[in-house]
């Protein structure tokens, strides 16, 4: 087995696993092979409690996969009342879901023979591109924001990773990575453009539905800014459902901050674009995404975007922690967003993306 193949949307070329390339027309790739699903439920008992146990929808070669995990996956599903659940995927190896991606990033370096990986992040990302290279033993250089928080870039730097801070916002970053991407020959593990990093957030989607028993939620609530949570589950319901293991879809709700949401403007117009927006700064640092790459492919995908206010972030982080959940600010963003709805989504499974211990607290205003 080599692994996943990538496919152009433009043009229809179909690129091997171990080729490094990462575009080809401009708009960014996808997998070529159709959404896989795990093996059904009783067949999981007894398999590794991390996200290998759906290798049969990973595709990836188990001898680079063993190499390189961290054992990312299997986070706790919890009930918060309310019809709402929340899964802790800040109880990963670099405590932020990216984990379930990065590990088949650098599975792909490995097999492409890589020797060294850039990656552009707004901090998560690029901490987990930086720890997973460490794990196999390649050099990595990471650049973030230059706004980023403090404790994310001292996390990559602690992996030995060579750090970039970028002045400007999210998208200058993306160019500066993609400027020294082109300009020598790392691997560019870039969980925008590759898709195989959706193969690995799929696994979010099977383990909710793994772990209520063999079904989905009515409302999956996700946060949205590059769409690599969204496509990725997204692409798990679509195979649970090819394999029959699920009767129908549930519904999809993506969130934005309101600051920045140039998804939330496009759908509540009708457009399958996103809309050029007006943007400002967000607590919600990791969805801060003014001009998605993968914008269309987003709106397409999901039945809903909304927006919550930072003051909603806020209190949602707050009201978190006084439950026993400390999480990050942009990990706050789609509990908020199902407090707001009053229970209009019927049963809700929210991710509790990353943790708080990674940036600063700010104390919600008194209610
Ligand atoms: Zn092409």
């Amino acid at each position: 087995m080599t692994g996943p193949v990538r496919v152009c949307p433009e043009c229809g070329r179909q690129f091997e696993f171990t080729d490094p390339a990462w575009r080809c027309c401009g708009v960014p790739m996808r997998l070529a092979e159709p959404p896989a699903a795990p093996v059904p439920p009783a067949e999981l008992a007894g398999r590794p409690l991390t996200t290998w146990r759906y290798a049969e929808a990973l595709g990836v070669p188990a001898e680079l996969w063993r190499s390189a995990t961290l054992g990312e996956g299997i986070t706790p599903l919890l009930s918060a009342g309310d019809d709402i659940s929340v899964k802790v995927e800040y109880a990963a190896p670099t405590l932020s879901f990216k984990d379930r991606g990065v590990v088949l990033l650098i599975v792909q370096a490995l097999a492409a023979g890589a020797s060294k990986v850039i990656a552009d992040s707004s901090g998560n990302a690029g901490t987990a591109v930086a720890a997973y290279a460490a794990r196999v033993g390649l050099p990595a250089e990471i650049f973030v924001p230059d706004s980023t928080s403090p404790k994310k870039i001292a996390q990559v730097r602690a992996h030995g990773a060579s750090v970039n801070l970028v002045p400007g916002n999210r998208e200058a970053t993306a160019a500066a990575a993609i400027e020294a991407v082109e300009a020598g020959d790392s691997f560019y593990a870039s969980h925008v453009y590759n898709p195989v990093f959706h193969l690995g957030t799929a696994t979010y989607g099977f383990e909710v539905w793994e772990q209520l028993g063999g079904r989905l939620p009515e409302t999956l609530v996700l946060p949205v800014g590059n769409g690599t949570l969204v496509l990725g589950v997204t692409r798990a319901v679509a195979g649970l459902l090819a394999a029959g293991l699920i009767p129908t879809a549930p519904r999809i709700v993506a969130v934005q901050a309101a600051n920045c949401a140039p998804l939330a403007a496009a759908w509540r117009t009708g457009s399958a674009k996103p809309l050029a927006v007006e943007s400002s700064p967000t607590i919600a640092e990791g969805i801060a995404i003014a001009a998605p790459a993968r914008g269309a492919e987003i709106l397409a995908a999901v039945d809903e975007i909304v927006t919550v206010t930072e003051e909603q972030v806020l209190a949602g982080r707050s009201e978190l922690a006084r439950r026993g959940w400390y999480v990050e600010d942009t990990a706050a963003v789609c509990w908020a967003a199902a407090r707001a709805s009053y229970g209009a989504w019927g049963e809700v499974v929210v991710p509790l993306s990353g943790a708080g211990l990674k940036t600063g607290w700010t104390p919600a205003s008194p209610a």
